[in-house]
């Protein structure tokens, strides 16, 4: 049996969240793949199950689409040198999270800050990360940081080497906003996505990067509007919320008080498409196994948001922005699933209650491109219902 055959169907589901913000609740209880990508969608009377390689009952909880971590700081295989943790993007799967975006891989010990050394550096991580999948877990990485003295020959070479992502701006020595432009400029122009860090620094060496630099650098992404940890002053955070029509990227490792500013001002201003979701992490406040699901739990609790739709920050609005080929619940796509139920003893009658109490669900099983990567979570609370391989 060839991986581009293989079958695998997914019944019994209790309830279809789709990502889609428009349209988080699909009707349905079975999720069928082939060869790793959706196939169908639906109820599983009217769907072709015949001949699977694997079924999987899911016991009636609830599926989702892999959860998408905006804002990571790999360095190499499962290994974080910031805080020598071994196993860290292992762990973040069984928080239910399938992909990883890095934003540099900036805690690299005697990482080049050359232009020669940082382009090599971006090109290796690209391909180490696309290489070896640490648990199946698709890490997008090889994000180099901008660097005064960089030219546009530099950007189309990055180009094509196979880099598609910048590092945050403002981590390396660009810390103005028109230098920043025109290399962000450059970037797009070759088909690399950005994103730049809003707020205080976060360690020593990095700085200041306040809503001027961050307007004009123009980046794809705002990265941690909510601070990465220090947020900027909520006049500030109202003003990018306001004039960026790109992402607003909300990380665990923020200002929680700033979160919940940005979502409270999205909603007013329409724009809840636009809010994406990242822990920051590794980072100097540690690495945050279930920080994606602690931070849909904080936004949907404090910021009176029903449950379904905070998981679209993590799920669909990501995967648009980002322009990813998973992320939601669509044929075609990857079929990359969360399969979670309300946590034992926790309140509420359903998954979705008990989260917009601000707790957490229980993952039970996680999906990567069609193949069970992990079953009942060693890292959440424990799931009143688990889905069995039959
Ligand atoms: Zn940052």
């Amino acid at each position: 049996m060839s991986d581009d055959a293989r079958k695998l169907v997914i019944r019994n589901i209790g309830l279809l969240l789709s990502g889609k913000i428009e349209n988080p609740i699909l009707d349905g209880d079975c999720v069928i793949s082939i060869g790793g990508r959706i196939e169908a969608i639906g109820f599983e009377k009217d769907l072709d199950t015949g001949d699977a390689d694997q079924v999987i009952n899911a016991n009636g909880v609830s599926l989702a689409p892999g959860l998408i971590d905006s804002h990571v700081h790999p360095v190499i295989g499962d290994y974080t040198p910031r805080q020598q943790q071994m196993h860290w993007i292992d762990s973040t799967l069984h928080g239910g999270v399938t992909t990883m975006i890095s934003a540099g891989e900036v805690h690299m010990p005697g990482r080049p800050k050359d232009i020669v050394g940082l382009k090599c550096m971006a090109v290796a991580a690209q391909r180490w990360y696309e290489n070896f999948r640490p648990s199946g877990v698709k890490v997008l990485a090889g994000a180099p940081v901008i660097e005064h003295g960089m030219e546009e020959q530099d950007f189309k070479e990055l180009a094509e080497s196979g880099v598609k992502l910048l590092g945050e701006v403002g981590l390396g020595s660009v810390k103005d906003g028109a230098t920043a432009k025109r290399m962000v400029d450059w970037a797009r122009k070759y088909g690399i996505q950005s994103t730049i860090h809003t707020g205080g620094p976060s360690i020593p060496g990095s700085g200041l990067i306040d809503k001027d630099v961050v307007l004009e650098a123009g980046t794809d992404v705002v990265g941690h509007i909510n601070g990465g940890h220090s947020a900027l002053p909520d006049d500030q955070i109202i003003c990018l919320c306001e004039s960026c029509r790109n992402s607003l990227e909300i990380v665990h490792n923020g200002n929680e008080r700033a979160a919940l500013l940005t979502l409270n001002t999205a909603r007013e201003l329409g724009k809840l498409d636009q809010l994406i979701l990242g822990t920051d992490g590794p980072a100097g406040s540690g690495v945050q196994p279930l920080g994606i699901l602690r931070m849909i739990a904080l936004l949907s609790s404090l910021g009176n948001i029903d449950a379904e739709t905070a998981i679209c920050f993590a799920t669909g609005n990501t995967a648009r922005m980002r322009k990813l080929d998973a992320g939601l619940l669509e044929p075609g796509l990857s079929a990359d699933f969360v399969l979670m139920d309300q946590a034992q003893h926790s309140p509420g009658n359903t998954m979705l209650e008990s989260v917009r109490q601000g707790n957490l669900p229980g993952v039970g099983m996680t999906v990567i491109d069609g193949i069970v990567r992990s079953q009942r979570s060693r890292n959440t609370p424990p799931a009143k219902r688990l889905p069995e391989i039959e």
